[in-house]
């Protein structure tokens, strides 16, 4: 079986095409599918249009979480609750376009675990987007650990051994990108034109990148912390070589130490460098708060498996 999970939010005005869409593609599949998608706390009615469909078309099956949990706590869901013997991940949004599904099975069924998905082009996304997607990658790639494919998003199928192995990491700060990096396994990779959005809006903005950068920079590598480490080093060296020339100059020449605005600069670039080491710590120490408190990544609130008994979870 293969299971395909879309993670939802507030996706009505897209969701009737893309049904539609994945309905032309599955039928010429010969595995049985499982249509799996997460509902991220829509309050529109994504989950109304998804429950209806499953009346007529009961390969679809509906999680909803309690609440908007962030789309990598929707895909974890997905993950976690998929049965297939493969899993493919995609967006509602038809940026991943459906008719591909038959290529990376196939993919699959040639014994590749992972069938990536690499953006030839970003049709719809401005050039600051580009060029800020860039600079991150070259960043992370830099720092980190495991190499994240450049210009790869979550568009991908996997196998089970692989979605096994990704629902063992602990982690409650999901960074999935790097995590898919640093499973690794046998990887196929795909070239294709990245459409733009079918309908709606994107959920992103620059704030949520930019914290999406920090949690991927922070959460696979701890080499900013040696920076700071080498920075203070570097400035330290530095003091002291200038101290000691200030005072065999004192020496030979006597005292004459005029350099007032000299001074409020060294110290109030030196104290920036503090404070910015200090909250490069702090971004990590946080993170380990988060991770002690050992909360689920998301709660379910319903699932149409169990219709006839709708858990909800409190915390
Ligand atoms: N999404 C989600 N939870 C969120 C935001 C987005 O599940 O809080 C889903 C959204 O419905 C879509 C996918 O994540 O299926 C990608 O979102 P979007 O297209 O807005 O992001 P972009 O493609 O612009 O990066
Ligand atoms: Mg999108």
């Amino acid at each position: 079986m293969l299971s395909i999970v879309i993670p939802v939010h507030n996706e009505s005005d897209v969701i009737p095409t893309l049904l539609s869409r994945l309905d032309r593609v599955t039928r010429q599949l010969d595995v049985p599918v499982e249509l799996l998608f997460v509902d991220d706390g829509s309050h529109d009615n994504s989950v109304a249009l998804l429950l209806r469909a499953r009346q007529r078309q009961p390969d679809i099956r509906v999680v909803q979480l309690s609440r908007n949990f962030g789309k990598e706590a929707a895909v974890t869901a997905g993950l976690e609750h998929a049965r297939g013997d493969a899993l493919i991940l995609m967006d509602a949004d038809l940026q991943d376009p459906p008719e591909l599904i038959p290529r990376m099975v196939a993919e699959w069924r040639r014994g590749a675990d992972v069938v990536l998905m690499k953006r030839r082009s970003r049709a719809g996304e401005s050039w600051l987007k580009r060029i800020t997607a860039s600079l991150f990658y070259r960043v992370i790639n830099r720092i980190s650990d495991a190499s994240i494919p450049v210009d790869t998003g979550d568009f991908r199928l996997m196998s089970r051994r692989t979605v096994d192995a990704l629902n063992r990491l602990p982690e409650r700060n999901r960074y999935l990108k790097g995590m898919f990096a640093w499973v690794g396994m046998p990887t196929v990779t795909l070239e294709f034109d990245r459409d733009p959005r079918a309908a709606g809006k994107t959920k992103w903005n620059y704030l949520k990148l930019m914290h999406l950068a920090m949690e991927g920079i922070t959460s696979f590598s701890t080499r900013p912390l040696r920076l700071a480490l080498l920075l203070g080093l570097l400035a330290a060296g530095a003091g002291g070589l200038f101290g000691t020339w200030e005072v065999l100059r004192a020496l030979i020449f006597g005292i004459s130490t005029p350099g007032y605005a000299s001074m409020i600069a060294i110290v109030t670039f030196l104290s920036g460098v503090q404070l910015l080491c200090v909250g490069l710590l702090g971004e990590y120490v946080g993170r380990i708060y988060m991770e002690t408190k050992q909360r689920p990544v998301f709660i379910v609130a319903e699932d149409s498996e169990d219709e006839a008994q709708p858990i909800l979870t409190h915390l």
